[in-house]
Order: structure tokens, then sequence, then C-alpha cells
């Protein structure tokens, strides 16, 4: 079999240089995802943020023009689409200027992220340890409580790694996870959004996509749509893990994943990736 009969979904989530902890800028993951058996994908950027906000680990304002030039040259690169995405963080007070922002700019595709549990305007959150905390209930409660919020906010397509808590600390018991998770899958329901079956989990703690199979399954029941994304931050991992993930929605009980562009969703079969 060759890589262009697995007929992997689409990659909706890829970084470049801009962020300063990624490699390569999109034609590199444009050719990468090509040769991993990938036809379309999305570069999904970490959004800029009007004032100092932890600057280390995003673009910046004036890098937008930039990087929305790169996509339209990576689309160059023959078998291959790559759409507009950002992936931005919910963070306090965030509301004006992503409302603002993100009417701007023709996006196909918007990723809500959060990623630390307390977000500090002025410092660099990559040189933190924002997730010390031994209490793991609180640690899922305040996390997830943000989540809501990111939900209720209506800014985005799709929630991204939506159980990152795991990858910092111990995961905690089952009750601990449904008390938390409910009800924040119930909000990403009401708001009609989707959530990401994040593969770069596979080369984290706890070895297993993001969400765990207990939490897709709470999704599923709730109709929340899935769609895939390697969170990629070097070229060659395009479209790693996919089988394992969409194995993963299948056990979960999804029979469909979604497709976007122009941030307008359609549903299509979701397939087994043949070995
Ligand atoms: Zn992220
Ligand atoms: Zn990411």
């Amino acid at each position: 079999m060759t890589t262009s009969d697995r007929r992997l979904p689409p990659d909706y989530h890829s970084h470049t240089i801009l962020c300063k902890h990624a490699e390569g800028i999109p034609i590199d993951y444009a050719r990468s995802a090509k040769a991993n058996g990938l036809t379309s994908m999305t570069s999904t950027e970490h959004a800029p943020a009007p004032e100092p906000f932890s600057p280390g680990i995003r673009m910046t304002l004036d890098d937008f023009g930039l990087y929305h030039q790169w996509i339209r040259e990576a689309n160059s690169v023959e078998g291959i689409e790559v759409l507009l995405g950002i992936e931005a963080d919910y963070y306090d007070d965030c509301e004006p200027f992503l409302e603002k922002w993100l009417a701007e700019h023709p996006f196909d595709y918007v990723l809500g992220s959060v990623h630390f549990l307390a977000y500090h305007r002025d410092r660099d959150h990559s040189l933190e340890g924002i997730w010390d905390s031994d209490d793991l209930e609180d640690i899922w409660s305040r996390y997830f409580a943000r989540i809501q919020r990111l939900a209720d906010s209506g800014l985005y397509d799709v929630v991204a790694h939506l159980d990152l808590p795991k990858k910092y600390k111990p995961v905690p018991d089952g009750a601990i996870i449904e008390r938390t998770v409910k009800p924040a899958l119930d909000r990403i329901a009401e708001a009609k959004m989707g959530i990401e079956i994040n593969t770069s989990g596979f080369i984290h703690n706890p070895d297993e996509q993001y969400p765990s199979v207990t939490i897709l399954s709470w999704a599923c029941e709730r109709g929340i749509p899935i769609s895939f994304g390697s969170d990629s931050h070097q070229p060659q991992r395009m479209g790693a893990g996919f089988d394992r993930g969409v194995q993963a929605a299948l056990e979960a009980g999804y029979t469909e994943r979604a497709e976007y562009r122009g941030r307008e969703r359609t549903m299509v079969p979701l397939i087994a990736v043949p070995d």
C-alpha cells in the first residue's frame, strides 16, 4: 500500500517558526503532510495578543501578514490544500480583541485553547510552573471552568486538546474527571462547537490522544463533532498517530467526522485508516 491509499483525515493543527517554539514554515509542513499521505491540512499558529501577553510563545500582530502569505505560498505544493487557521488562547478579557481580530481575517478554522490554569498578561508562561498544585481536582476544576467560558464566548469552532492537564499531572480518578469534564462538554454541545482529537498526546504522558476514549464517548453522546490534529511543531509530524486517533474515535462510538472551510462545518463518514 502507498501512503496515498491511507485516506488520512485532514490535519487541522500545526505551527510555524513564528511561535518561537516550532520549526519550519507552512510550505515545509505541506510537503511533509503530502509525503505522509494527507490531502488537506490547516496551519493553526498561536494567535497574537494585543499587549505583552506571553509574547515568547506566539506570533506578533505584525507577523500575521507574513503568516497569511506563507499559507498562500504553501498551496503551490501540488496534491495538498493548505487552509488558514489559528489557535487562540482563551484568557481573561480576550473577547474584545479576538472578536474584532478574528472577523478581520478569512479564517477557515479557529481553535480555542486553554494552556495555563492562570493567565498573567506580563509573563512568559513557557517559563512558569503554572500547573503546580498537588490537588488534582482543583487543577481539573479550574481548567474546565475556563473551558466552559471558552465555549460560552462563541469565538471558536473547535476546542483543542481537551484534557490537557494530563500532560502535566497524573490522571485523577474517574469521579473527578466526570464531575469536571461533563459540565464543560454540555456547554461545548450547547455552543455547537467541535472538539479535536489531538494526536500529540502519543508523544506526551500518558501516551494517548487528547481527549481519552472515555471523554470522547461522552462527547459522542452529546453529538459533539470531532476533527483531527497532530499539533505538529516539526513538519515531519504531520498526520502522526492519526491511525490510532481514528481508532479511538471509532471505539468511542463516532461514525462521522467534521471538515471545515471558511468556518463552515460539513460532516463526512469516519473510516478506519488501513495498516
Ligand atoms: Zn495548544
Ligand atoms: Zn498547538
